[in-house]
């Protein structure tokens, strides 16, 4: 495999963007190496600047559900490129598309679009804390909800302590107000609710993680959560940035059968445009200006041209059942090939699953949180990285993401992916 145009491309990207990217894990920074520089994509494949070909695992983070260029998506873009990009004003396409999303996902009965998850989950803890009059919120431990202060807080010492702020330029006064938990551990939450009585506005977390790596909720987590929050007038928000549209039509709070308050979305709703959103319940939806009195705007948001692609992705989704099946199937038979090779080796990895997220662990040990997360071997797992990279099968460059499958891969991608896995797994063992 030659990579020179990415290393002469990251090199001098290095001198004019931060680290080199516009987004850090593309750095390769967890993995070692240089990063490849992506040129285009199609279907099952994206092709690097030095014209290598690799099967695609991450699809933009979970956005290419259908595989990169979806014809109907680029139609759709094509034809609404000719009436101008941005307006600043209301369309008919943003009906139809809060339409579709509130027919889609059985919790969301309004929606208001935004330009990223980021912005999504910000916006929502904004109007939990409006409707509620309360300021503190409460997130789990590996969980990522975007780039926001509030969010980028770790756990402080101590069960009932506030959090400490993740980043420099996070201030301790906003790190107050985010208690932290561990994930699916409801006692906890409990705790962190009992001692901060009153106080707590919202309750956010990815309802499966992708963000430490695929982490699967324990049966009753999610549920008794509802319960707590129900007790506690508390809101309670379900990220589903990832698995929105993902894990199923309606996505995880429609495949566990859970109402949230709230729903932030993104990734897949944009069809590969910087699109996000985030929903609910009527009566707390009805707190964002200009109906109510909490401030959110953005001059892009609801963007023709970001529309057209969201929903017609959306659109094709909602129409295509199978799409889900074959997502599942796909799902099944590669992780039941990567188990069968584990065995064969006699390695005795996690793997969690669900629906098209994976993930491997470099790890023996059950993983259902971020401390069980970090027993994994991140070391090996940067080996394994770049062999399946030289084998032209591209993973998240990290230990700590989920893989996103889409409907582009076939029988005989699934074969070759197995294969490159089996010699990836002998050859870092030797
Ligand atoms: C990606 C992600 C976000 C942030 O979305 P951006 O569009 O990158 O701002 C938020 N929450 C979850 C669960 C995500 O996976």
């Amino acid at each position: 495999m030659q990579i020179s145009r990415s290393e002469e491309l990251f090199k001098r990207a290095k001198n004019s963007i931060p680290g080199g990217v516009n987004s850090p894990v593309r750095a390769f920074k967890s993995v070692g190496g240089n990063p490849v520089f992506i040129k285009k994509a199609k279907g099952a494949y994206v092709f690097d600047e030095d014209d290598n070909q690799y099967i695609e695992l991450i699809n933009s983070w979970g956005p290419m559900i259908l595989g990169h260029a979806n014809p109907k998506v680029e139609e759709a873009v094509r034809s609404a490129i000719k009436n101008s990009f941005s307006f600043g004003a209301p369309t008919r396409r943003e009906v139809e598309m809060a339409e579709l999303i509130v027919s889609m996902v059985p919790a969301i009965e309004k929606v208001r679009m935004v330009n990223s998850g980021t912005e999504a989950t910000m916006a929502a803890i904004r109007v939990a804390r409006g409707f509620t009059g309360k300021d503190k919120i409460i997130k789990f431990e590996g969980c990522y909800h975007g780039h926001g202060d509030s969010f980028l807080i770790a756990a402080g010492s101590g069960a009932v302590t506030m959090g400490v702020p993740d980043s420099p330029g996070v201030t301790k006064n906003v790190a107050n107000d985010t208690l932290t938990a561990p994930y699916n551990d409801l006692e906890s939450v409990q705790r962190l609710i009992d001692a901060n009585k009153g106080q707590i506005a919202a309750l956010i977390l990815e309802p499966v993680v992708g963000n430490m790596g695929c982490v699967l909720p324990k049966p009753g987590f999610l549920e008794g959560l509802r319960k707590i929050c129900t007790d506690n007038n508390i809101v309670y928000i379900f990220d589903e940035v990832m698995t929105g549209f993902r894990l199923a039509k309606g996505g995880a709070s429609e495949r566990f059968g859970i109402t949230p308050d709230l729903i932030t979305l993104g990734k897949i709703i944009g069809g590969g445009m910087p699109v996000g959103a985030y929903g609910g319940r009527k009566e707390i939806m009805n707190c964002v200006s200009p109906q109510g009195p909490v401030y959110q705007a953005g001059t892009l948001s609801g963007n023709p041209i970001a529309m057209a692609a969201g929903f017609t992705m959306l659109s094709y989704l909602n129409e295509h059942p199978e799409v889900y099946t074959k997502l599942e199937k796909t799902g099944d038979k590669l992780v039941s090939g990567f188990k069968k090779s584990l065995k064969k080796l006699n390695l005795k990895y996690t793997i969690n699953h669900i629906g098209s997220m994976y993930s491997l662990f470099f790890t023996e040990n059950q993983v259902t949180d971020f401390e069980d997360a970090k027993t994994s071997n991140t070391a090996l797992f940067g080996k394994y990285f770049h062999a399946m990279l030289n084998k032209g099968i591209y993973l998240a460059p990290s230990q700590y993401e989920s893989l996103f499958l889409s409907t582009a891969l076939t029988d005989s991608h699934i074969k070759t992916i197995l294969q490159a896995n089996e010699e990836s797994l002998i050859e870092i063992h030797q």
